[in-house]
This record gives structure tokens, sequence and C-alpha cells, in this order.
């Protein structure tokens, strides 16, 4: 029977971008299929702040980071935590990664024109031992012009490729199944969904016109992950975070459904590691949603000071931006699905960034004036329409105002002012103590022992009840859903392995749908940045695999 294509491609997101060009770069034929219109190519990775996990790089070295391949890979094993049998490729694809993010990746991302904002952020920062979860160093690294200033390269890549007559892009193709022939895959069918001039992001018809059925000697699955299906969400998740959230945020668009894995499955792929995701413990309601429950993550400094729903401090070292899982997991004990940032105007002034492109158009715009007109402005713009227009945010002058807004936008009396008011008090005496029992302000002082940090990061301590610093500001968070870490088990070619550990012929899968290499390269947890990295790593090594294969 004849073939339609070498390869064909399932969804055109950063992952499939990647392996479309790489296989169009050696000459192959591909049909890349993605069930959205054509206007939201790139997928979620448009949306993203476009962090990206480099190590020992230059943008480093310049802010006195001394990182190092060996102190990342412990920084990642520490995280990860892998424990199973089905670790055996993630473990392989972490290694292979880490040497990827402290050797060729920012080479070859330079090449294809990709610059870096030159301060360095540094998430999840942990608080447990040196070998425990956590980034060692600051290693965030944003992309100069976030998600879409990453996503150009490889969508011109493409577009290169279909001018070439080599890449079919077909949009609107929502693939229904994956069929085998002599045991190898290599049969694409689904339905013709209606064209849709639905902007970028929002969610587009699924009416149904007409059906197709490709034929190919490879396939490359790059469908993305869960998140936008909360059902799903709800069904995989783990007895360890307790109960999932009653109410949650989406912090990725609808067509991040995960439907494309129960197909992959179907014909004899191993999902592993489904149990294990990373959603954010920081969300806030987007007052100007693009996507249904449009959830926001707020990136926090650490100074903020992080109380439960009933108004008493989380645990150390839950402090914002040190462990995301570990907070998740303690607030779902609390039976309560939300919790509160209390600070004011000058830590917001400097330490929220949000994520998202549309949030950081300085950024995104590659604009240097107003990068250092973000800088030099009390709040940032984006953050002055959250305070402005946000419904999960309270500003108010006084702290007894405060608790009354609080309590009001939850609708019960569940923080008690009496007693936050004792909690601030002796946490602002502790500003003025050199030595200090508190270890969120020895966490203050160690982060602006770092340059970047100091600079646009972390504020200066200070007392919280200080008028100078306000007004005082709580912003109610929930729990925003966001990224898959387990997937499609894949060896080191990105090549789908089936239960048994064999390769199924004709598959291959990259992304968040192989779990960003291997079924789950991160196990338990991320280091952050590491996502992007994981599509583009996972992506080339997918397209790399299937041309060879087909030659
Ligand atoms: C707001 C935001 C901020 C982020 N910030 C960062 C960051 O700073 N750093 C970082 O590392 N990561 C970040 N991420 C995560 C990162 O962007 C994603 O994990 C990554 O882009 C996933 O890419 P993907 O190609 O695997 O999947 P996706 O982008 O989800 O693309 C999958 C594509 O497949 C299509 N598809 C799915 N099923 C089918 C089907 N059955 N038939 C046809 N087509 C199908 C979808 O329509 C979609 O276009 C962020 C994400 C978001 C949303």
């Amino acid at each position: 029977m004849a073939y339609d294509a070498d390869v064909i491609v399932i969804g055109a997101g950063l992952a499939g971008l990647v392996a479309t060009a790489e296989l169009a770069a050696a000459g192959r034929s591909v049909i890349l299929l993605d069930q959205e219109p054509e206007q939201s190519i790139g997928g979620q990775a448009h949306w993203s702040f476009g962090g990206l996990f480099l190590v020992d790089s230059p943008e480093q070295r310049r802010m006195r980071v001394r990182d190092s391949r060996d102190l990342a890979l412990q920084d990642w094993l520490g995280t990860a935590g892998f424990d199973r049998p089905e670790d055996h490729w993630p473990r392989r694809w972490a290694e292979a990664y880490v040497d990827f993010a402290a050797g060729e990746k920012r080479a070859w991302l330079h090449r294809l024109g990709v610059r870096f904002f030159p301060v360095v952020g540094w998430a999840e920062r942990g608080g447990y031992g040196a070998t425990g979860h956590g980034n060692s160093v600051p290693r965030f690294h944003i992309t100069w012009g976030t998600g879409p200033g990453l996503v150009e390269p490889f969508e011109r890549r493409v577009r290169e490729g279909v001018a070439r007559g080599l890449v079919s892009a077909r949009f609107r193709h929502r693939v229904t199944g994956l069929g085998r022939t002599g045991g190898a895959v290599d049969t694409v069918s689904g339905e013709v969904l209606e064209p849709s001039g639905a902007p970028r992001g929002t969610a587009s018809s699924r009416e149904v016109t007409g059906a197709f059925e490709y034929r190919a000697q490879a396939v490359v699955v790059t469908s993305g992950g869960i998140g936008g299906n909360h059902e799903l969400v709800r069904a995989q998740w783990p007895e360890r975070l307790g109960t999932p959230p009653e109410h949650m945020l989406s912090g990725v668009p609808a067509h991040v459904d995960g439907l494309m894995l129960g197909i992959a499955e179907a014909v004899g792929a191993h999902h592993v590691n489904r149990d294990r995701m990373w959603h954010y413990t920081e969300g806030i309601e987007n007052w100007d949603p693009i996507w249904a429950r449009h959830g926001i993550r707020i990136l926090p400094g650490p100074s903020s000071l992080w109380l439960d729903a009933l108004g008493r401090r989380l645990p150390v070292p839950l402090f914002p931006g040190f462990d995301t899982l570990g907070t998740l997991e303690h607030i779902m004990r609390t039976g309560h699905d939300h919790t509160w940032f209390v600070l004011d105007q000058r830590i917001i002034g400097k330490e929220f960034a949000l994520s998202g492109s549309e949030q950081n158009p300085d950024l995104t715009g590659r604009s240097v004036r107003d990068v250092i007109g973000r800088a030099r402005t009390d709040v940032p713009a984006p953050v002055r329409a959250f305070m402005e227009k946000g419904a999960d945010f309270v500003v108010e002058r006084d702290l007894s105002a405060l608790v009354r807004g609080m309590n009001a936008l939850t609708g019960e009396p569940l923080v008690d002012e009496a007693a936050l008011r004792r909690e601030i008090v002796a946490r602002d005496r502790e500003i003025a103590n050199p030595f200090t029992k508190d270890l969120q302000v020895t966490a203050i002082r160690g982060a602006r022992r770092y340059l970047g940090d100091r600079l646009i990061r972390t504020a200066a301590p200070h007392r919280l009840l200080d008028p100078k610093a306000g007004p005082l500001i709580a912003v109610r968070l929930r729990v925003l859903t966001r990224k898959s870490l387990g997937g499609l088990a894949t060896d080191l070619s990105s090549r789908v392995l089936t239960a048994e550990g064999e390769p199924l012929p004709g598959l291959y899968a990259a992304g968040e749908a192989a779990g960003f290499g291997g079924g789950g390269v991160h196990g338990y947890r991320a280091l952050e940045g590491t996502f992007l990295g994981g599509c583009l790593f996972s992506g080339r090594a997918a397209g790399r695999a299937a041309a060879r294969a087909v030659a």
C-alpha cells in the first residue's frame, strides 16, 4: 500500500514543530496534523513565559553564579526521586537532558537566533538538605521574546519545509485512531473539523465535516498533556496529594485534552507515571480570560507571607517559590482549596512576575525600553491591572480592613484578625533582629546576596505594617492545572515502548505527551524551565530518529 508521507506528526505544538523541522531538514516528507486552527500553531509554548533550564551558561557566569553539570544532576535526581521500575528510561533521559542543558543546548538555540534576558531567575529553591529538592543555584533563563520567541525559529523551519514541498500542515484534523500493519504503527485516522476563526488559545468548535486516513512509515505523537481536561486530572490525581481540589483554575488552553494518550495506549503504547503531575498553588483568576477558567500563575519572590485559608502561616520551608508540590500536598491536607499571600505594594512591585507571554509585553515584544521602564515603576502595568480588576485581590490601607476584605471574598469569617496581627507583628520584629529564628527572613536575606534577586526579584527586608511600604495586599491563591509529568514511555530515540519494554515499531513520542522524555523525565517534581527544553530535546530526538528509520 502506498504511503501518504514518510512520517506523520500529530500535534503542532513546540515538540511537534521541532520534530517536523528536523524531519524536513533531513529531506523527509511529513504530514503535520493538528486539531486546532492554524492561528494556534505552537500550542502551549506560545503562551509560555519562555523560561529555560540552562547549566553553567554565560548569563549565569555574568551574574556570578557558579554552576556545573554535576551539581545540576544532583539537583535533578534529588528533585525527581526516581523510585519505580518504570523510571529506568526517565532516569536515562534525565542524565541526557542535564548533559544537553550543560552542553550544546544554548549554542544550538543561539544558532537558531534565540537570545536570553540577562538576569537569570531562581525558581524552585527547595529549602531542604543539599541533596534534596530544588535548584542549588539560579538556572531559569527567560527567552528574549518569551514563548513566541522560542517557537519562532521552529515555526520558520517548518514553513520553509512547506515551501519546499516537504511538509503538508493540515489543521482542523483531529486524530481519533492509530492503526498497525504487520505490527508496525503506520495509519492515522480521524475527523476533519469545520474551519474555525477562533482566536488563538480560545476553544474551537468540534463540529465534524469529514474523515481522514493517512499512512506513513512512522508516526510521531506530540499531542501535549492533560492539564486542560480537569476530569482526567481528577481521575489521575495521586493519593499522596490528598483529595483533588473542588475548584481548580486552568493554566492551559482546552486543547490540552490528553485524549491522544488513550489512543496511543489502544495501539499498544505504555502510558506510565500518569499519577505524576505538576500543578501550581499560586493561581489567580485571569480578569481578562482567553480560555475557560483561565488562571495565571504568579512566579513569586520570597517575601510574601503565605497563609492557609484560616490565616495560619504555611510551615517551613513552604515559602513562595520554594517547593511547588510540597506546598500543594500541604494545602490539600488543610481541607480548603485556597491559600493567601499577604504582602504590601513594595513587595508586589518587585516580586510578582506573572507567567505567560501575554502578561509580559515588554519581554515578549523584546523592548529594552519597556523592560527598563518596568524596573523603574512602582508596580508593573500587568500586575497593577490585577490589583485593580483581579477577583482575588484585596488592597487596603490597614490590616483590619484587609482581613474584612479577605473574609468577604470567601464569604466566610475564616481569618481571625487578632491572630493574623500577632503573626505579622512578630514577623516584622524579626526584620530588625540580625539573628532571627524566622527562616523566611533568613531566606530573604540569602536571596538578596544574589545579584539578580537584589536587582529585580527580592524587595529589601522591611516591616509589612510599615505604612510607607503600603497599601497592604492580600491575594487569594488557587490550584492551577498545568503539566503532566508522566506520559508515553520512550527510549532515548523517542521510540514508544510497550508494557514489555520493547519498541512499538513505527511509533515515536515527544514533548509533554512523552512526559518530556522517557515517560517522565522529571520523576515526581521539576526544577522549572525544564518543560520547554524537554520538548526541544525530545522533539529533536524523535525527528532525527524517525528520519533515520525511514531513510
Ligand atoms: C502559560 C504557560 C506558561 C508556561 N511557561 C513555561 C516556562 O516558562 N518554561 C517551561 O519550560 N515550560 C513552560 N510552560 C509549559 C510548556 O509551554 C509546555 O509544557 C509545552 O509547550 C508543551 O508542548 P507540547 O508540544 O508537548 O504540547 P502542546 O503545546 O500542548 O501541543 C500539542 C498540540 O497537539 C494538538 N493535539 C492534541 N491532541 C490532538 C489530536 N487528537 N489530534 C490532533 N491534534 C492534537 C493540540 O491541539 C496542540 O496543538 C508553560 C505553559 C503555559 C501554558
